[in-house]
Protein backbone atom coordinates (compact mmCIF):
# COMPACT_ATOMS: atom_id res chain seq x y z
CA UNK A 1 0.00 0.00 0.00
CA UNK A 2 1.22 3.43 -0.86
CA UNK A 3 1.06 6.37 1.37
CA UNK A 4 0.02 8.78 -1.65
CA UNK A 5 -0.50 6.42 -4.33
CA UNK A 6 0.74 8.59 -7.58
CA UNK A 7 1.07 5.01 -9.47
CA UNK A 8 -2.80 4.18 -9.83
CA UNK A 9 -3.38 8.08 -10.80
CA UNK A 10 -0.64 7.65 -13.85
CA UNK A 11 -2.28 3.99 -14.74
CA UNK A 12 -5.44 5.96 -15.15
CA UNK A 13 -4.67 8.78 -16.96
CA UNK A 14 -1.21 7.07 -18.78
CA UNK A 15 -2.19 8.17 -22.44
CA UNK A 16 -3.13 12.13 -21.73
CA UNK A 17 -0.04 12.27 -19.88
CA UNK A 18 2.26 10.39 -22.21
CA UNK A 19 1.17 12.29 -24.91
CA UNK A 20 1.91 15.83 -23.83
CA UNK A 21 5.05 14.45 -22.35
CA UNK A 22 6.09 13.29 -25.77
CA UNK A 23 4.71 16.47 -27.53
CA UNK A 24 7.37 18.55 -25.14
CA UNK A 25 10.07 16.29 -26.25
CA UNK A 26 8.93 16.65 -30.17
CA UNK A 27 9.02 20.41 -29.69
CA UNK A 28 12.13 20.19 -27.57
CA UNK A 29 11.72 23.58 -26.08
CA UNK A 30 12.27 22.73 -22.31
CA UNK A 31 12.72 25.53 -21.02
CA UNK A 32 9.88 28.32 -21.81
CA UNK A 33 7.96 26.19 -23.78
CA UNK A 34 4.34 27.58 -24.83
CA UNK A 35 2.99 25.20 -21.92
CA UNK A 36 4.61 27.10 -19.27
CA UNK A 37 2.64 30.53 -20.01
CA UNK A 38 -0.52 28.28 -20.89
CA UNK A 39 -0.50 26.72 -17.34
CA UNK A 40 0.11 29.56 -15.59
CA UNK A 41 -3.34 31.23 -17.32
CA UNK A 42 -5.27 28.20 -16.36
CA UNK A 43 -3.65 28.67 -12.79
CA UNK A 44 -4.60 32.08 -12.41
CA UNK A 45 -8.31 31.03 -13.68
CA UNK A 46 -8.40 28.40 -11.52
CA UNK A 47 -7.75 30.28 -8.02
CA UNK A 48 -9.46 33.48 -9.67
CA UNK A 49 -6.44 35.68 -9.28
CA UNK A 50 -4.67 38.14 -11.78
CA UNK A 51 -0.99 36.75 -12.11
CA UNK A 52 0.22 33.20 -11.85
CA UNK A 53 4.01 32.96 -11.99
CA UNK A 54 5.35 29.27 -11.53
CA UNK A 55 8.61 28.84 -10.53
CA UNK A 56 11.02 25.89 -9.71
CA UNK A 57 9.81 24.52 -6.36
CA UNK A 58 7.63 25.68 -3.40
CA UNK A 59 10.53 27.05 -1.38
CA UNK A 60 11.55 29.24 -4.03
CA UNK A 61 8.40 30.63 -3.94
CA UNK A 62 8.13 31.75 -0.53
CA UNK A 63 11.75 33.04 -0.70
CA UNK A 64 10.91 35.27 -4.42
CA UNK A 65 7.89 36.67 -2.85
CA UNK A 66 10.68 37.63 0.46
CA UNK A 67 12.68 39.09 -1.87
CA UNK A 68 10.13 40.97 -4.37
CA UNK A 69 9.09 42.97 -0.89
CA UNK A 70 12.19 43.69 0.05
CA UNK A 71 12.45 41.85 3.47
CA UNK A 72 15.82 41.71 5.05
CA UNK A 73 17.83 42.07 8.40
CA UNK A 74 15.96 43.85 10.61
CA UNK A 75 12.68 42.26 9.91
CA UNK A 76 10.32 40.24 11.41
CA UNK A 77 8.53 37.17 9.92
CA UNK A 78 5.89 35.45 11.72
CA UNK A 79 5.54 31.48 10.92
CA UNK A 80 3.58 29.11 12.38
CA UNK A 81 5.88 26.97 14.88
CA UNK A 82 4.31 23.36 13.41
CA UNK A 83 4.61 23.19 9.54
CA UNK A 84 6.95 22.30 6.81
CA UNK A 85 11.25 23.72 7.80
CA UNK A 86 11.04 25.71 4.16
CA UNK A 87 7.88 27.94 6.00
CA UNK A 88 10.91 29.09 8.11
CA UNK A 89 13.80 28.74 5.81
CA UNK A 90 13.45 31.23 3.66
CA UNK A 91 13.30 33.73 6.26
CA UNK A 92 16.89 33.68 7.22
CA UNK A 93 17.66 32.96 3.51
CA UNK A 94 16.83 36.96 2.77
CA UNK A 95 18.57 37.67 6.07
CA UNK A 96 15.24 38.58 8.29
CA UNK A 97 14.30 36.89 11.58
CA UNK A 98 11.90 34.26 12.18
CA UNK A 99 9.46 34.46 15.24
CA UNK A 100 7.41 30.89 15.61
CA UNK A 101 3.72 31.46 16.98
CA UNK A 102 2.03 28.54 18.52
CA UNK A 103 -0.67 26.89 16.72
CA UNK A 104 -4.39 26.14 16.99
CA UNK A 105 -5.22 23.37 18.91
CA UNK A 106 -8.06 22.07 16.73
CA UNK A 107 -6.89 22.87 13.18
CA UNK A 108 -2.99 22.78 13.81
CA UNK A 109 -2.63 26.17 12.05
CA UNK A 110 -1.49 29.53 13.29
CA UNK A 111 -3.35 30.72 15.98
CA UNK A 112 -4.35 34.20 15.42
CA UNK A 113 -4.78 35.17 19.63
CA UNK A 114 -1.24 34.00 19.63
CA UNK A 115 0.06 36.07 16.31
CA UNK A 116 -1.10 39.12 18.05
CA UNK A 117 0.76 38.96 21.17
CA UNK A 118 3.80 37.87 19.40
CA UNK A 119 3.81 40.77 16.71
CA UNK A 120 3.17 42.80 20.17
CA UNK A 121 5.78 40.71 21.69
CA UNK A 122 8.04 42.09 19.20
CA UNK A 123 7.16 46.01 19.24
CA UNK A 124 7.85 46.00 22.28
CA UNK A 125 10.46 44.15 23.46
CA UNK A 126 12.48 43.61 20.43
CA UNK A 127 14.81 45.67 17.37
CA UNK A 128 13.00 44.03 15.04
CA UNK A 129 10.32 45.83 12.30
CA UNK A 130 7.35 43.72 11.83
CA UNK A 131 6.56 43.08 8.26
CA UNK A 132 5.27 39.97 7.04
CA UNK A 133 2.91 36.52 8.30
CA UNK A 134 3.60 33.67 6.76
CA UNK A 135 -0.20 31.80 7.11
CA UNK A 136 0.35 28.07 6.52
CA UNK A 137 -2.53 25.94 4.82
CA UNK A 138 -1.57 23.01 7.30
CA UNK A 139 -3.03 20.01 5.81
CA UNK A 140 -4.72 21.30 3.63
CA UNK A 141 -6.84 23.47 5.15
CA UNK A 142 -6.99 27.06 4.92
CA UNK A 143 -5.46 29.45 7.71
CA UNK A 144 -8.09 31.54 9.72
CA UNK A 145 -7.89 34.47 7.27
CA UNK A 146 -10.58 36.36 8.10
CA UNK A 147 -8.55 36.56 11.47
CA UNK A 148 -5.33 36.93 10.41
CA UNK A 149 -6.30 39.56 7.44
CA UNK A 150 -7.71 42.03 10.42
CA UNK A 151 -4.62 41.30 12.32
CA UNK A 152 -2.25 42.31 9.48
CA UNK A 153 -4.50 45.47 9.01
CA UNK A 154 -4.31 46.38 12.17
CA UNK A 155 -0.19 46.11 12.32
CA UNK A 156 0.37 47.16 8.95
CA UNK A 157 1.68 43.65 7.94
CA UNK A 158 2.05 41.92 4.41
CA UNK A 159 0.18 38.16 4.25
CA UNK A 160 2.27 35.45 2.55
CA UNK A 161 -0.01 32.31 1.94
CA UNK A 162 2.00 29.59 2.21
CA UNK A 163 -0.52 26.99 0.49
CA UNK A 164 1.86 24.50 -0.25
CA UNK A 165 -0.23 22.15 0.94
CA UNK A 166 -3.77 23.85 0.71
CA UNK A 167 -3.78 24.07 -2.95
CA UNK A 168 -7.42 23.01 -4.21
CA UNK A 169 -8.85 24.25 -1.04
CA UNK A 170 -11.03 26.92 -0.42
CA UNK A 171 -13.17 29.31 2.45
CA UNK A 172 -16.70 29.44 0.93
CA UNK A 173 -16.20 28.79 -2.28
CA UNK A 174 -13.25 30.93 -2.53
CA UNK A 175 -9.63 29.01 -3.84
CA UNK A 176 -7.02 28.60 -1.90
CA UNK A 177 -4.12 30.85 -2.93
CA UNK A 178 -6.12 34.04 -3.22
CA UNK A 179 -5.86 34.87 0.80
CA UNK A 180 -2.82 36.61 0.43
CA UNK A 181 -0.81 39.64 -0.34
CA UNK A 182 1.34 36.76 -2.47
CA UNK A 183 0.16 33.44 -2.23
CA UNK A 184 2.28 30.38 -2.68
CA UNK A 185 2.42 26.48 -3.55
CA UNK A 186 4.01 23.51 -4.64
CA UNK A 187 4.07 21.19 -6.99
CA UNK A 188 6.12 18.62 -5.57
CA UNK A 189 5.10 14.61 -6.33
CA UNK A 190 3.33 14.09 -2.94
CA UNK A 191 1.42 17.61 -3.01
CA UNK A 192 -2.23 17.94 -3.79
CA UNK A 193 -1.51 19.18 -7.58
CA UNK A 194 2.09 17.49 -8.01
CA UNK A 195 3.96 17.13 -10.97
CA UNK A 196 6.54 14.91 -11.90
CA UNK A 197 9.76 16.41 -10.21
CA UNK A 198 9.94 20.12 -8.72
CA UNK A 199 7.63 22.58 -9.06
CA UNK A 200 6.02 26.02 -7.24
CA UNK A 201 4.03 29.23 -8.01
CA UNK A 202 3.30 32.04 -6.71
CA UNK A 203 -0.14 34.36 -6.85
CA UNK A 204 -1.02 37.82 -6.75
CA UNK A 205 -3.15 40.45 -7.70
CA UNK A 206 -0.63 43.18 -7.60
CA UNK A 207 0.55 44.04 -11.23
CA UNK A 208 3.97 45.48 -9.58
CA UNK A 209 4.91 42.31 -7.74
CA UNK A 210 4.13 40.34 -10.47
CA UNK A 211 6.38 42.10 -12.92
CA UNK A 212 9.02 42.15 -9.86
CA UNK A 213 8.65 38.32 -9.47
CA UNK A 214 8.95 37.19 -12.97
CA UNK A 215 12.73 39.51 -13.13
CA UNK A 216 13.56 37.77 -9.45
CA UNK A 217 12.91 34.30 -10.93
CA UNK A 218 15.11 34.74 -14.02
CA UNK A 219 18.55 36.07 -12.68
CA UNK A 220 17.13 39.61 -11.58
CA UNK A 221 16.27 40.43 -15.82
CA UNK A 222 15.12 43.79 -16.97
CA UNK A 223 14.25 44.01 -20.74
CA UNK A 224 15.71 40.36 -21.72
CA UNK A 225 17.76 37.82 -19.59
CA UNK A 226 20.80 39.36 -20.53
CA UNK A 227 19.91 42.70 -19.05
CA UNK A 228 20.05 42.17 -15.16
CA UNK A 229 18.73 44.86 -13.07
CA UNK A 230 18.85 42.80 -9.64
CA UNK A 231 20.31 40.04 -8.27
CA UNK A 232 18.02 37.17 -8.39
CA UNK A 233 17.88 33.66 -8.99
CA UNK A 234 17.64 30.73 -11.61
CA UNK A 235 13.93 29.12 -10.78
CA UNK A 236 11.50 28.43 -13.51
CA UNK A 237 9.09 26.08 -14.14
CA UNK A 238 10.25 22.91 -16.73
CA UNK A 239 8.16 22.80 -19.83
CA UNK A 240 7.77 19.13 -19.14
CA UNK A 241 6.52 19.64 -15.65
CA UNK A 242 3.90 22.73 -17.14
CA UNK A 243 2.82 19.94 -19.91
CA UNK A 244 2.28 16.98 -16.82
CA UNK A 245 0.45 19.90 -14.97
CA UNK A 246 -2.10 21.14 -17.42
CA UNK A 247 -3.15 17.31 -17.95
CA UNK A 248 -3.06 16.80 -13.83
CA UNK A 249 -5.54 20.07 -13.54
CA UNK A 250 -8.18 19.07 -15.35
CA UNK A 251 -9.01 15.80 -13.05
CA UNK A 252 -7.96 18.03 -9.81
CA UNK A 253 -11.34 18.74 -8.48
CA UNK A 254 -13.12 15.26 -8.89
CA UNK A 255 -9.56 14.15 -7.19
CA UNK A 256 -10.37 16.95 -4.25
CA UNK A 257 -13.57 15.81 -3.99
CA UNK A 258 -12.47 11.54 -3.69
CA UNK A 259 -10.00 13.05 -1.04
CA UNK A 260 -13.37 14.77 0.99
CA UNK A 261 -14.98 11.26 0.79
CA UNK A 262 -11.92 9.31 1.79
CA UNK A 263 -11.55 11.87 5.12
CA UNK A 264 -15.50 11.29 5.86
CA UNK A 265 -14.69 7.49 6.06
CA UNK A 266 -11.85 7.76 8.02
CA UNK A 267 -13.94 10.17 10.09
CA UNK A 268 -16.87 8.28 10.75
CA UNK A 269 -14.85 5.32 11.99
CA UNK A 270 -12.42 6.90 13.81
CA UNK A 271 -14.40 9.52 15.62
CA UNK A 272 -14.87 8.68 19.32
CA UNK A 273 -11.86 7.20 19.22
CA UNK A 274 -9.07 9.34 18.68
CA UNK A 275 -9.22 12.62 17.81
CA UNK A 276 -9.36 12.86 14.14
CA UNK A 277 -8.90 16.22 12.23
CA UNK A 278 -11.13 19.10 12.34
CA UNK A 279 -12.38 21.10 9.63
CA UNK A 280 -13.92 24.24 10.31
CA UNK A 281 -17.42 25.75 9.05
CA UNK A 282 -16.93 26.96 5.52
CA UNK A 283 -13.31 25.41 5.21
CA UNK A 284 -12.70 22.81 2.22
CA UNK A 285 -9.66 21.04 2.92
CA UNK A 286 -7.55 19.49 -0.05
CA UNK A 287 -6.97 16.41 2.41
CA UNK A 288 -2.41 17.05 1.49
CA UNK A 289 -2.18 14.68 4.77
CA UNK A 290 -5.00 12.96 7.04
CA UNK A 291 -3.51 13.28 10.60
CA UNK A 292 -4.86 11.97 13.74
CA UNK A 293 -3.82 12.94 17.12
CA UNK A 294 -3.09 10.06 20.00
CA UNK A 295 -3.76 10.37 23.33
CA UNK A 296 0.28 9.73 23.69
CA UNK A 297 3.25 9.57 22.13
CA UNK A 298 3.90 6.13 22.40
CA UNK A 299 0.75 5.36 21.89
CA UNK A 300 1.26 6.99 18.57
CA UNK A 301 4.32 4.92 17.85
CA UNK A 302 3.04 1.59 19.11
CA UNK A 303 0.09 2.07 16.24
CA UNK A 304 2.54 3.24 13.61
CA UNK A 305 4.88 0.45 13.94
CA UNK A 306 1.54 -2.35 14.07
CA UNK A 307 0.24 -0.33 10.59
CA UNK A 308 3.55 -1.36 9.03
CA UNK A 309 3.46 -4.75 10.17
CA UNK A 310 0.69 -5.23 8.47
CA UNK A 311 2.26 -3.22 5.61
CA UNK A 312 0.61 0.30 5.97
CA UNK A 313 2.73 3.42 5.49
CA UNK A 314 1.84 6.42 7.99
CA UNK A 315 4.01 9.50 8.73
CA UNK A 316 4.76 11.86 11.48
CA UNK A 317 4.36 15.49 9.46
CA UNK A 318 6.20 17.05 12.11
CA UNK A 319 8.32 15.18 14.47
CA UNK A 320 9.90 18.52 15.60
CA UNK A 321 8.37 21.94 16.21
CA UNK A 322 9.90 24.83 14.41
CA UNK A 323 11.60 26.38 17.73
CA UNK A 324 13.93 23.40 18.37
CA UNK A 325 15.20 22.95 14.97
CA UNK A 326 18.79 22.99 15.14
CA UNK A 327 19.36 25.40 11.86
CA UNK A 328 17.26 28.31 13.81
CA UNK A 329 18.85 27.81 17.15
CA UNK A 330 20.83 31.04 17.06
CA UNK A 331 18.13 33.93 15.43
CA UNK A 332 14.53 32.24 16.36
CA UNK A 333 12.46 32.77 18.96
CA UNK A 334 8.81 32.27 19.92
CA UNK A 335 8.39 35.18 22.52
CA UNK A 336 7.31 35.07 25.96
CA UNK A 337 4.08 32.88 25.62
CA UNK A 338 5.97 29.45 23.95
CA UNK A 339 4.87 27.51 21.90
CA UNK A 340 3.07 24.44 24.01
CA UNK A 341 0.41 23.49 21.43
CA UNK A 342 2.57 22.84 18.62
CA UNK A 343 5.04 20.72 21.45
CA UNK A 344 2.14 18.42 22.24
CA UNK A 345 0.72 17.86 18.22
CA UNK A 346 4.49 17.09 17.30
CA UNK A 347 4.48 14.36 20.22
CA UNK A 348 1.21 12.86 19.44
CA UNK A 349 0.17 13.24 15.77
CA UNK A 350 -0.08 10.86 13.17
CA UNK A 351 -0.50 11.17 9.25
CA UNK A 352 -2.46 8.42 7.06
CA UNK A 353 -2.79 7.12 4.04
CA UNK A 354 -4.79 9.44 2.01
CA UNK A 355 -5.47 10.08 -2.10
CA UNK A 356 -8.01 9.88 -4.51
CA UNK A 357 -7.22 6.28 -5.31
CA UNK A 358 -7.72 5.36 -1.44
CA UNK A 359 -10.61 2.44 -1.33
CA UNK A 360 -13.02 2.60 1.22
CA UNK A 361 -12.40 -1.02 1.89
CA UNK A 362 -8.72 0.08 2.29
CA UNK A 363 -9.59 2.52 5.10
CA UNK A 364 -11.97 0.82 7.06
CA UNK A 365 -9.05 -2.16 7.49
CA UNK A 366 -6.80 0.91 8.76
CA UNK A 367 -9.20 2.18 11.03
CA UNK A 368 -9.98 -1.20 12.16
CA UNK A 369 -6.45 -1.65 13.51
CA UNK A 370 -6.24 1.83 14.91
CA UNK A 371 -9.37 1.06 16.91
CA UNK A 372 -8.22 -2.86 18.13
CA UNK A 373 -5.46 -0.39 19.25
CA UNK A 374 -7.04 1.95 21.02
CA UNK A 375 -9.57 -1.00 22.83
CA UNK A 376 -6.57 -2.90 24.03
CA UNK A 377 -5.63 0.68 25.91
CA UNK A 378 -8.52 0.13 27.68
C1 LIG B 1 6.32 21.14 0.61
C2 LIG B 1 6.20 22.40 1.33
C3 LIG B 1 6.97 23.52 1.00
C4 LIG B 1 8.10 23.47 0.01
O1 LIG B 1 7.78 23.03 -1.25
P1 LIG B 1 8.94 22.43 -2.21
O2 LIG B 1 8.31 22.43 -3.56
O3 LIG B 1 9.25 21.05 -1.71
O4 LIG B 1 10.10 23.34 -2.13
C5 LIG B 1 6.75 24.69 1.68
N1 LIG B 1 5.82 24.77 2.63
C6 LIG B 1 5.05 23.72 3.00
C7 LIG B 1 4.03 23.89 4.06
C8 LIG B 1 5.24 22.49 2.37
O5 LIG B 1 4.49 21.45 2.75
Amino acid sequence: MEFRDLKRQYQLHKKEIDKAIESVLMQADFINGHQVGQLEEKLAGYVSVKHCITCANGTDALQLALMAWGIGKGDAVFVPDFTFFASGEVVPMVGATPIFVDIDADTYNISPERLEQAIQYVIQQTDLDPRVIIAVDLFGQPADYTHIRQIADKYHLLILEDAAQGFGGSIGGKKACSFGDISTTSFFPAKPLGCYGDGGALFTDNDEWAELLRSYRVHGKGEDKYDNVRVGMNSRLDTLQAAVLIEKIKFFDEEISLCNQAADEYNRQLCGIVKVPVVKEDMRSSWAQYTICLAESEQRNRVMRVLREEGIPSAIYYKKPMHLQKAFELMSDCGEQGCDTSMGICERCLSLPMSAYLSMKEIRNITSIISKLENERG
